[in-house]
């Protein structure tokens, strides 16, 4: 079995949903995982923020607009008429239900997550009707049936496996499975999602669950590129990445993949490849758990990071200091990214401010503390060796116009980072594409 994962350009209009029946046919059984049409997802995420506003004429106006691409996609994307009028039929559905939340007496969280679910409802659906169309066969599986998170708010990997293994034994015929990215159950039951791009970690969880011979992700590029395409011009892609160094991209900023996707994949060794839908013919980049060569392979960016130093002489000499500092960022769940320490201060990162303001009240019972935020991670990944020399003198050069609030190194032989001013991203990226990569 493959798992072929599709994002937001691919599925982005009815062109590209048909181009999609070209990638997916074959005698290969496979789930088809897709992503909302590129711009659902934002503009549900602006539904919903008039909706706590309780701006009922703004939200109107902004569910029309989006019905309204919904009905011309649909006319471009099917021929047959009863389709068609099935299409229509989704859609009012789909549409009907958002509108049933402008007005609603308390709109929260519980309400946007139901609103932002009805992205990949449609399009996975659309997608169905329009291979009963072409005449190819495919069960639409209901994500909302197997995808859940516990309550942590992570996947519940038992309870998927058990689940999406049920739903597949169903159909012992069937060789063309779609569902929906991004969308799941939480603990209660209720409508939830896996983030923002996390339709790379269904199906990447998908995969990993049924332990299928391969994950593919199809974006709008031609694999993991070496830097950053957004900011810097000459980038290219990279034709093998090993597990460790694909996760660590992942999780500090390539944003062509969801920041915990590569880690199912890598616990059951199923390999991840990365297409381009546009160029189908482009090698594109394989991660697997390959010996990577030695040397520097890519640099990502993380933005949103908050720094905070805490400072004290009575960590001089002294130990269980930092044992107490990490105990209060424990209580309050917070992750911490990357650590410096002195003799009389550690810094830290975080990129979830949520307790930020309680986590350093209690820090300052104990210490001196400061915040600095609009922080940027930048990480150096590769395979750098301890025994190597250079590594060290190549990245720092990159940053010698730029001030440096943190750097770490040594931690693993897989990354290097350093934190700076968000403001300097860019001009990091493009001094590092060039002393880094020659480019
Ligand atoms: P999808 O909608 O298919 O999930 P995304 O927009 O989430 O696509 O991810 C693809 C985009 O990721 C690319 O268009 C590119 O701009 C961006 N990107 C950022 N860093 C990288 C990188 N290192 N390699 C490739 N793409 C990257
Ligand atoms: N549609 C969701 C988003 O835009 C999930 C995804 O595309 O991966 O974040
Ligand atoms: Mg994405």
């Amino acid at each position: 079995m493959l798992v072929l994962k599709f994002g937001g350009t691919s599925v982005g209009s009815a062109e590209r949903i048909k181009n999609l029946a070209k990638l997916t046919h074959g005698n290969e059984p496979k789930i088809v995982v897709l992503s909302a049409m590129s711009g659902t997802t934002n503009a549900l995420v602006n539904i919903s923020q008039t909706l706590y506003e309780q701006n009922s004429t703004k939200a109107s106006e902004l569910i029309d607009a989006l019905e309204n691409k919904y009905k011309i996609e649909i006319q471009d994307l099917y021929q047959n008429p009863t389709i068609l009028e099935k299409g229509k039929e989704l859609i009012n559905y789909h549409f009907h239900h958002i509108r049933s939340f402008v007005d609603f007496p308390l709109f929260t969280s519980k309400e946007e997550k139901i609103i932002l679910a009805q992205g990949e409802l449609l399009s996975t659906a659309m997608f169905h009707y329009y291979l009963s169309e072409i005449g190819e066969k495919s069960i639409l599986l209901p994500a909302l049936n197997f995808m859940r998170t516990n309550k942590d708010g992570e996947p519940d990997l038992a309870y998927i496996e058990e689940n999406i293994k049920k739903e597949l034994y169903k159909y012992p015929d069937s060789k063309l499975f779609i569902t929906q990215g991004f969308i799941c159950r939480n603990v209660n039951g209720d409508i939830d999602n896996l983030q923002r791009g996390g339709s790379d970690y269904t199906a990447c969880i998908l995969g990993a669950m049924i332990d299928a011979q391969e994950i593919q992700i199809w974006t709008d590029i031609d694999g993991m590129h070496n830097n950053d395409p957004r900011f810097v011009d000459k980038t290219y892609p990279i034709s093998h990445l090993s597990f460790d160094e694909a996760a660590e991209l992942a999780y500090f900023g390539a944003k062509i993949l969801h920041p915990t996707c590569i880690l199912p994949a890598q616990k059951r060794n199923v390999p991840v490849l990365l297409k381009n839908t546009m160029k189908p013919e482009a090698h594109g980049t394989v991660i697997s758990n390959i010996e990577p060569p030695e040397g520097i392979r890519a640099v990502a960016a993380k933005d949103g990071i908050y720094a905070v130093t805490v400072k004290s002489e009575r960590m001089l000499l002294a130990y269980g200091f930092l044992k107490t500092i990490f105990e209060i960022f424990e209580k309050y769940k917070t992750p911490i990214d990357m650590i410096t320490t002195s003799e009389v201060a550690v810094s830290l990162t975080i990129d979830n401010p949520v307790y930020l303001e309680r986590i350093v009240d209690e820090l300052k019972e104990i210490a001196q503390v400061e915040v600095m935020k609009d922080q940027t991670i930048v990480a150096i990944v590769g395979n750098m060796s301890r025994s190597e020399t250079g590594y060290g003198a190549k990245i720092m050069g990159a940053f010698k116009d730029i001030p440096l609030h943190m750097i770490s190194y040594g931690g693993s032989e897989h990354n290097i980072s350093v934190v700076i001013d968000s403001r300097y991203k860019k001009k990091a990226l493009q001094a590092m594409n060039k002393n880094l990569f020659g480019y």
